[in-house]
Formats: structure tokens, C-alpha cells, sequence
């Protein structure tokens, strides 16, 4: 079979990670095909994850806020929802990055394939397109084919009410009673809107917390705040069996938490996602697929077969945005011949929920389990000026920090906004600050911001005034 395209970097998959390392590898001179399976450029996050997920808890958030003001003197009527508008809204967003993607492809002549990629070769993909088959000879490539949503088998997924993450932010409706099976950062987001929308909420989660990966403590707040507004939260449970019904998903329980078997008119799907390595044909390369789907790659993001490098989500945990984005970036650079290394000393984690939690570095919990010496400060939000006058004291801001350096090892942010305030403590970490450094910094005030500052002073026992 004859060739039909000829690239010097073959991009497979133009998620964050690909469109970021397509237009790194153009930007350097090469020339680049991006190969794509849907119409619309942007993966997993502008399409069906990050973006359109932070769209409705927009929406959400400007409800709940409408109803906390009441309590400070102005009170709003019971919100109008129209699913519709919402809806077209949220599209508008999604349209104007992914449309704006295409223009930013154009302008560097990188080449857009549309099309089901599978490889064929160490040096070559076919790719299924709506005008048949084309093959992509290729010097390198960069495979960015992301994950998908995980499934727990065995349930009657022919059901259109069980959903996951991307039927959820279809928003379809609003279901009168929804399950959300999975405590973790993309189940509680959707919660989170689907309760401002008027849902009656349960949660079921198998662990003893929710949101697993960040300490207990950040977390309290968030399961303090939802346990009031929603029906039902069981931890340590799990769920073993969803019946259809025509009345609903009549849905069963085991665990310390379990209730009697519950009809809901949904159920959502939260459980994980996983990688695509085995979604590509990737043994026709050589390439090495680990058992749980995920292609190992070393610190330039190469694969054992060293012409074709990997990033993203199919390379390993965290599954998330930001790092395929910079991991896009040292990919495309060693191609054009730079040295380019992925090594930060820590990627931010961050649920968008009410409140918010972000954590970054090292964590209690991890510290606990590593036996890692820490001292830490916590500030907690109910003596920051700022967190009061806007109605939201329930936040902290913890710093851990090393006993002997004193520089800091990670932090946990719980409050509104956490997810922007915890940026600065990254940028901490990576510049190697103390807490000297941080609580030495002058921070505006009255802020959320300037709770980095106190914990900081908390932490070394310098703090005079709270407020
Ligand atoms: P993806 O975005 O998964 O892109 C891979 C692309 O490859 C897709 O477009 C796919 O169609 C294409 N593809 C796959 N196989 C083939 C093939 N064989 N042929 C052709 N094309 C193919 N992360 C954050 O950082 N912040 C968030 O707030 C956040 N929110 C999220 C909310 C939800 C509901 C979900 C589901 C995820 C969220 N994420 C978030 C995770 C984030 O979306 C992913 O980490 C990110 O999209 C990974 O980027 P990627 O480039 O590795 O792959």
C-alpha cells in the first residue's frame, strides 16, 4: 500500500496534549499531521470534560450564590430553569474554543486528518476516514489518544438512564432522584450542578471519603455543606446490582452505609476513566502497552520505540489536562532537537465543587504513609476578613513544610476559589520557597489569597492578626 500522506510528526488524537504538542512541533518548523476521530478538535476536556463540565457549575454556582445571599438580605424568587438555554449556552463555549482551535491549526499549516488512526507499522497509521481508508507514513509520532470512561461490568448499560460524565453534561434533563455511583472529583462536579438544577443528589462511594486522593480534612467542609443539601451520602458502600424497571433503576447495596435497595430515575457513572493504549493497534509499532492500558514513556516522553513518544492521559495518572498540555510540549520539542524534559516537582489537583478543594505537593495522608517529616500550618478561613464577607468561612488553607529546610513540601486549599488560589503555592514548590518566603510576601488584602500567607506565618509562628 502506497503512502497517501507523508508527516514528519503524525499527532494521533488532538486532545490537550495533541493540539499542544501539534502546534509546539509546527511552531519549530516541522510539518505536521494531526489525525482526529471527531469533527470537533479539543478531546476529552473542551468537549465533553474540563470546559463544558466548568460551564454548568458556573451556572450553578451563580444559583446557590442567589440563594445564600438571602440569608444576607436580598432574596430572589425560586430560579426559572430553562434546560434548553443552558444547554445552547454551554455549546456556545465548547463552539468557540474548538472553533478556535481549527483557525489556530490552519494558521500553522498543520494538517487535519479526520478519522479512526490505528498503526500499522513502526512508521505508519491507517486511518479510517469518511472517504475511506488513507494511509500516514510518518518520521515521528505523538500519540495523544487520551481515555475513556471506565465501566463496572455487569450493569444494564442498554438503559439510556444509566449515564456517565459526557450524557451528564448532554443535560438532557433533570432527573427527579439521581444516583451518582462514585465519590470522586468528575461524580461530585456533576453533583454539584445537577443539585443547583433541582436534583434530588445521593452519592455512593466505596472508600471511606469522598474525593479519595485529597486529605480528610479538605474534604470535611465539602461533605459537611452537601450532606445537608443532599438526600443521601454512603461511604464504604458499594453497589451490586441496577435493575430496569419501567418505574426506574431500582438499584442494590452492600456495605457499612448500605440502605434497602432505592429506584432512582438515573444513575450516574463516576468510576474512573481508563487509558486507550489498546484502542490503537499499538503492538503493529512495537509499542509497549502495560496491563492496565497505558504506554510507559521516560522523562522526554518517549515510548520504548524511540521515534514515537506519548503524552496525556494514556501515558499514566493524573489523568489530567494541564499535564498532557506540558507533557505535549517536551514531546514536540526533543522531535525539533531540543532537550526537553517532563519533570515537575508537583501537578495540582483541583475538584471544582462547592467548595472547591485543591491540593498540590505532598499530602498528609502521603506523609503519614511514607513516614515523611512534616510540621504544617493551617489557617482556617472563619478568621480571614474576605471568606466572611462573602458568606464562606468554612475554607482552610493548610501548608506542609520540611522541619529542617523549612522550605514547603505541599498544600490543601478547601474554600471558594481554591482551585485559583492554589496556584501560587504550585509556583512555591517549584521555586523552592520557605515559609519565610511565603509569609514574608505581601499579599493584597482583604483576599482569600493572603490565607497562603497566614498558614505560612502559622507555620512558623510568626502571625500577629488574624483578620
Ligand atoms: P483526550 O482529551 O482524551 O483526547 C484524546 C483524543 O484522541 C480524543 O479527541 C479522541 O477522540 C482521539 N482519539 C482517540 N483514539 C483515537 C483514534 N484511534 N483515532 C483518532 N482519534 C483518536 N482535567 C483537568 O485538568 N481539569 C478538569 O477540570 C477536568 N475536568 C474533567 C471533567 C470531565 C467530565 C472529564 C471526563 C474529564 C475531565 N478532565 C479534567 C480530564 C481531561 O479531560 C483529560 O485529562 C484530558 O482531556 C486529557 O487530554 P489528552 O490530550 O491526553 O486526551
Amino acid at each position: 500500500q502506497s503512502s497517501d500522506i507523508h508527516a514528519e510528526v503524525v499527532v494521533l488524537g488532538a486532545g490537550p496534549g495533541g493540539y499542544t504538542a501539534a502546534f509546539r512541533a509546527a511552531d519549530l518548523g516541522k510539518q505536521v499531521v494531526m489525525i482526529e476521530k471527531h469533527s470537533s478538535l479539543g478531546g476529552v476536556c473542551l468537549n465533553v470534560g474540563c470546559i463544558p463540565s466548568k460551564a454548568l457549575l458556573h451556572v450553578a454556582k451563580v444559583i446557590s450564590e442567589a440563594e445564600e445571599v438571602s440569608h444576607h438580605g436580598v432574596t430572589f424568587g425560586k430560579p426559572a430553569i430553562d434546560i434548553d438555554a443552558i444547554r445552547s449556552w454551554k455549546e456556545s463555549v465548547v463552539n468557540k474554543l474548538t472553533g478556535g482551535l481549527k483557525q489556530l491549526a490552519k494558521q500553522r499549516k498543520v494538517q487535519v486528518v479526520q478519522g479512526v488512526a490505528k498503526f500499522v507499522s513502526a512508521n505508519s497509521i491507517s486511518v479510517a476516514t469518511p472517504e475511506g481508508e488513507k494511509l500516514i507514513t510518518f518520521d515521528h509520532a505523538i500519540i495523544a489518544a487520551g481515555s475513556s470512561v471506565a465501566r463496572i461490568p455487569g450493569f444494564p448499560y442498554d438503559d439510556p438512564r444509566i449515564i456517565d460524565s459526557t450524557g451528564a453534561l448532554a443535560l438532557q434533563d433533570v432527573p427527579k432522584r439521581l444516583l451518582i455511583l462514585g465519590g470522586g472529583i468528575i461524580g461530585l462536579e456533576m453533583a454539584t450542578v445537577y443539585d443547583a438544577l433541582g436534583s434530588k443528589i445521593s452519592v455512593v462511594e466505596l472508600m471511606d471519603q469522598l474525593i479519595p486522593g485529597a486529605d480528610k480534612d479538605m474534604v470535611k467542609p465539602l461533605h459537611t455543606r452537601i450532606a445537608k443539601r443532599y438526600e443521601a451520602i454512603y461511604l464504604k458502600t458499594k453497589v451490586t446490582k441496577i435493575e430496569s424497571l419501567p418505574e426506574g433503576l431500582r438499584v442494590t447495596f452492600e456495605g457499612e452505609q448500605a440502605p434497602e435497595p432505592q429506584l432512582y430515575d438515573r444513575v450516574l457513572m463516576a468510576v474512573g476513566r481508563r487509558p486507550n493504549g489498546r484502542e490503537i493497534n499499538a503492538e503493529a509499532a512495537g509499542l509497549t502497552v502495560n496491563d492496565r492500558g497505558f504506554i510507559p514513556v521516560d522523562k522526554q516522553q518517549r515510548t520504548n520505540v524511540p521515534h514515537i513518544f506519548a503524552i496525556g492521559d494514556i501515558v499514566g495518572d493524573p489523568m489530567l489536562a494541564h499535564k498532557a498540555v506540558h507533557e505535549g510540549k517536551v514531546a514536540a520539542e526533543n522531535i525539533a532537537g531540543h532537550k526537553a524534559y517532563f519533570e515537575p516537582l508537583t501537578i495540582p489537583s483541583v475538584a471544582y465543587t462547592d467548595p472547591e478543594i485543591a491540593w498540590m505537593g505532598l499530602t498528609e495522608t502521603q506523609a503519614k504513609a511514607q513516614g515523611i517529616a512534616y510540621e504544617k500550618g493551617a489557617f482556617p478561613w472563619a478568621a480571614s476578613g474576605r471568606a466572611l464577607s462573602v458568606g464562606r468561612e468554612e475554607g482552610m488553607t493548610k501548608v506542609l513544610l520540611d522541619p529542617v529546610s523549612r522550605r514547603i513540601l505541599g498544600a490543601g486549599i478547601v474554600g471558594v476559589n481554591a482551585g485559583e488560589l492554589i496556584a501560587e503555592a504550585v509556583l512555591a514548590l517549584e521555586m523552592g520557597a520557605d515559609m519565610e518566603d511565603i509569609g514574608l510576601t505581601i499579599h493584597p488584602h482583604p483576599t482569600l489569597s493572603e490565607t497562603l500567607c497566614f498558614a505560612a506565618e502559622m507555620a512558623e509562628g510568626t502571625i500577629t492578626d488574624l483578620l
